[in-house]
């Protein structure tokens, strides 16, 4: 733990982050160092199997033979697949003390611990950043382990709800089971109605008993398919026996656009909800970050995309994608926390009671694990630092490369802008889907992308055919620069030329060792 508390030292130390993002690092090592980790890994039968070792080998043998296996997802600011966010340095000071300080964040013991007083502080700061209300609305509202588990939450809530609303007398599911609630209020079906929702809402739909065939897809067109059919919603809303979730793609994370076009969308639904007695849950694992942007004219048409949110019951937001936190951490919010305390809460332990009065709940009682991370630590420190304006800055950058990018694309005689080459650039925000207008070539272009190793996509599929999707999500953006490589990568792969990062016009010194382990002791 030594100096972790220097600022001194660390102030040195985040310069040393901050400037290494005008230095280029390659976002994959090569298949022979990723085959030399692997190769490097323990084998049982061997002599030396679960033997020991020194610290110093043991540290040598990540140093030597593991990191140089490992992507470069954290120092490229072009690694574009998925959406895995980066990390800020001071959120990964903060993620060292609570490694250091290995704080079990389960129970709310005021007099011991400030832990949870941080986490509601850090909460309640997201709830602020977002525009999302007033923040005692939101009274269920947890730290997860990402937007999974902020789903699973959802989900769980959203069934909890409805039934109990079904069943009156107090009745939950969380005492009665599923099956037995289901039975006594006379529900045949549950169900969850959305449109081209994250793969994880089908995983959370299995987990709480839904089921992955209880999600249906009410897609308003073949040409729009984030966009939820609210005619459609209504006739499924009506089917005797059936008990509803609501699941909005708020971000769908092929082209990063909205399962409603505004707020009258969003109105309408919180009206059939509250109709028909089904639950809202909003997945904005990263979307709903356009609302921690500025109100300027480039965000209007987005703006207009998320308004009307906090009229939802539940929402998801991630903490390791675009708030660039370290992984594990998502958040949970809800308006009912008695609902969320219904399902999570752990009965009859004594010796795990907070024995207070306070109103921050213990997290024990209101999410999945007893024992837990001080997860909330590096996303408290990151609102802390960066405060709305900083937050703004770091998200108009993503918005603005991806907006470049797509622009070139649409222009390109190479390229076809998806989903709609004559969509307006300001329903941009910062996923960008594409292919190649050549057949052949879109078949391989992911590969051929990935192979110049300073510039990471991740494949889909789009209408079915072969597509690239180019998520933007981590601080280190320098829109400039990384519009210059990749816009030359993307022109080379199309004219079946070879790319050299030495031939873009960057300075020299930008250009790092290519040696993995120096790349990290250069920054860290
Ligand atoms: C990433 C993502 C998820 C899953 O989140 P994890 O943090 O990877 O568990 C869910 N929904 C959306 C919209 C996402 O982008």
């Amino acid at each position: 733990m030594g100096g972790i508390y220097d600022f001194d030292l660390h102030e040195g130390r985040f310069a040393r982050r901050r400037e290494s993002r005008t230095r280029e690092f390659r976002t994959l090592s090569t298949p022979r160092e990723i085959q030399a980790a692997h190769a490097s890994l323990p084998r049982p039968g061997s002599p030396s199997f679960l033997a020991g070792r020194s610290d110093e080998a043991t540290m040598r043998h990540v140093v030597d033979d593991i990191v140089p296996g490992l992507s470069g997802q954290g120092l490229s600011s072009r690694y574009y697949g998925f959406v895995t966010g980066g990390v800020l340095p001071l959120a990964e000071w903060a993620d060292n003390v609570v490694s250091g300080l290995d704080q079990n964040v389960q129970v709310h013991l005021p007099e011991q611990s400030a832990a949870t007083a941080v986490e509601d502080a850090a909460l309640r700061m997201l709830v602020a950043l977002l525009r999302l209300g007033d923040d005692d609305a939101w009274t269920g509202r947890t730290f997860t382990t990402g937007a999974t588990g902020s789903n699973v939450l959802g989900l769980a809530c959203g069934r909890e709800a409805v039934l109990g609303t079904k069943l009156g007398d107090g009745d939950s599911v969380g005492e009665l089971g599923l099956l037995g609630a289901c039975a006594k209020a006379g529900v045949t079906q549950l169900q969850v109605l959305t449109s081209a929702a994250h793969s994880s809402l089908s995983k959370a739909a299995s987990v709480v008993g839904f089921g992955r065939s209880a999600v249906k897809e009410l897609r308003l067109s073949d040409e729009e398919p984030w966009r939820l059919d609210l005619a459609a919603l209504e006739t499924e809303l009506q089917v005797p026996g059936t008990a509803s979730v609501i699941a909005l793609s708020a971000g769908e994370v092929n082209t990063g656009r909205f399962a409603l076009s505004g707020v009258d969308e969003m109105r309408k639904v919180r009206e059939l909800a509250d109709k028909y007695g089904a639950w809202i849950h909003v997945d904005g694992a990263f979307g709903i970050f356009v609302r921690a942007l500025e109100d300027k004219d480039e965000y209007k048409l987005l703006h207009k995309r998320v308004e009307g949110i906090e009229l939802a019951d539940s929402i998801t937001v991630d903490g390791h994608k675009l708030l660039n936190v370290p992984y594990d951490c998502g958040m949970f919010l809800t308006r009912s926390h008695l609902t969320l305390q219904s399902v999570f809460t752990n009965p009859n332990a004594a010796y795990l009671a907070s024995g207070s009065q306070d109103p921050i709940p213990s997290p024990l009682n209101i999410g999945l694990e007893n024992s837990r991370r001080f997860r909330a630590l590096p996303a408290y420190v990151v609102l802390l630092s960066e405060g709305r304006s900083g937050m703004a800055a770091l998200i108009a950058n993503m918005v603005a490369l991806s907006r470049q990018v797509a622009a070139f694309l649409r222009d390109s005689e190479h390229y076809e802008l998806l989903p709609d080459e004559s969509a307006d650039l300001d329903e941009v925000f910062m996923i960008v889907l594409f292919r190649a207008k050549d057949a052949a070539l879109n078949e391989v272009l992911v590969e051929k992308i990935n192979e110049t190793r300073h510039m990471y996509v991740s494949g889909t599929r789009w209408k079915g055919q072969k597509a690239v999707r180019m998520a933007v999500s981590t601080w280190r953006v320098d829109v400039a620069r990384d519009y210059e490589v990749v816009t030359s990568i993307l022109t080379h792969v199309a004219e079946g030329k070879q790319f050299d990062i030495k031939s873009c016009p960057l300075k020299r010194s930008e250009l790092s060792s290519q040696d993995p382990p120096k790349m990290f002791e250069q920054v860290l």
